[in-house]
């Protein structure tokens, strides 16, 4: 094993090519490494030292021959072990920092690079976890990974959620397992006081989207009374806790019925059934239907899947979210509010507002921005990747 230093490929850095990772970026690119026969051969997944080109060791990696990320480290130096006991460390100070920011045992206890674990995403519910491995080099760590989580959290089930999309830029494969203990279907975790129904397994990504904790809090605060529109409700998150808060109805409107049963249970749990609707359709077709015929909601909240999932969709994507601002606003009731949320990495802040205010103008509708938020800071941000703070949302109120 590559475990620990002393039996690690190395790979060298062109000249001049060690600043940025000097300076503190966690990512070296393929052009930037000396791609030798022997840095070509390295096993996808494997640990190595990455060396400046004057031979000196600038950092431990996981490196894999076929990603335009070749190396991603783990930290500074030569220095590190890479066992069990390390990525326990980077998992205690993960949880301690979750632990300051949160009293109840529902978060994301992992995100990627920001908190030293470059390519793994771990959310918590409670005694139940999921895990994604998205590099070959994490995929390479899971057996320790898991002893890991074991020794910091004795979780009762481990998920491992190895479906997503991103895997096969790795060229990993996919699938869904559990790794530990058994689960066989959704669990309740609570948020912002509301009581929910995350599925680890059958969910959508890793079970439930606590990046949106703070704006559900946000679009919440506001729908005492209210009648809510919820697009995209997946399990109900912003409907059921507008519908805790006091609104006078809440539709939660999502073209999977498994998701609608999630929504529907969590509202039954809280006592809110009466007010919460669960509605299978598309969004698009029922908002132009509901434009027609005259319905109109004190607060929208549009919160769909990334409709950019490459850079390839950048214009069909825009054109979606503008067309999704229109057909949301016109909804919109005089003086309501329009939440809107895109999760596409390849939209940015700015390019995601310039569609929202199109939207605006197409629907003939004016307003005002009260407040724009990206993720809960459960989802924290490596400094050197900005581009990986996906969220941007925006909340309006439209005159
Ligand atoms: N707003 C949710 C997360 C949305 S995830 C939350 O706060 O947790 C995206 C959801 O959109 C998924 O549940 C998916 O089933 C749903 N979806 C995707 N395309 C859709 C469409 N065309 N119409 C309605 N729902 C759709």
């Amino acid at each position: 094993m590559d475990r620990s230093s002393s039996d690690r490929p190395v790979v060298r850095l062109l000249p001049r090519q060690h600043r940025r990772v000097r300076d503190g970026h966690p990512w070296v690119y393929s052009n930037e490494i000396e791609m030798s026969v022997e840095a070509r051969a390295i096993e996808p997944g494997r640990l190595v030292i990455v060396q400046n080109a004057g031979g000196e060791p600038v950092g431990t990696a996981t490196f894999n021959p076929h990603s335009l990320v070749v190396a991603r480290l783990l930290g500074h130096g030569a220095i590190l072990d890479v066992d069990a006991a390390f990525l326990a460390g980077r998992l205690r100070r993960a949880l301690a920092l979750r632990e300051r920011l949160f009293g109840e045992p529902y978060y994301r206890l992992v995100h990627a690079e920001a908190d030293g674990l470059p390519g793994l995403i771990v959310d918590r519910f409670g005694d139940v976890v999921t895990c994604q491995t998205n590099t070959a080099g994490m995929e390479r760590l899971l057996p320790d990974l898991l002893d890991a989580l074991d020794r910091v959290l004795a979780p009762r089930a481990i998920v491992l959620r190895n479906d997503s999309s991103v895997r096969a830029l790795e060229r990993l494969d996919s699938y869904v397992r559990i790794a530990k203990g058994e689960l066989s279907g959704p669990v309740e975790i609570r948020e912002n006081g509301v009581r929910l129904f995350a599925d680890p397994i059958g969910g959508q990504k890793t079970g439930w989207f606590y990046d949106q904790r703070d704006n559900r809090a946000c679009v919440a605060g506001l729908c005492r009374g209210a009648s809510v529109l919820d697009l995209y409700a997946y399990a109900g998150g912003f409907a059921v806790q507008a519908a805790v808060a006091g609104a006078a109805k809440a539709v939660a409107l999502d073209r999977s019925e498994a998701a609608l049963a999630l929504a529907a249970e969590a509202a039954r749990l809280n006592g809110v059934e009466a007010r919460v609707e669960t509605r299978r359709a598309n969004a698009f077709e029922e908002l132009e239907r509901l434009g027609q015929a005259g319905e109109r909601f004190d607060m929208v909240v549009a919160d769909p899947p990334a409709f950019v999932k490459s850079r390839k969709d950048l214009q069909p994507g825009l054109r979606g979210y503008r067309k999704l601002a229109r057909l949301a606003a016109a909804v919109v009731a005089p003086g309501g509010f329009l939440f809107a949320a895109s999760c596409s990495h390849n939209v940015p802040v700015e390019a995601f507002a310039e569609q929202v205010r199109h939207g605006l103008t197409d629907a003939g509708r004016g307003g005002r921005i009260l407040r724009g938020a990206g993720a809960a800071p459960d989802h924290p941000v490596h400094p050197f990747l900005p581009e990986s703070a996906y969220l941007k949302s925006q909340l309006l109120q439209l005159d």
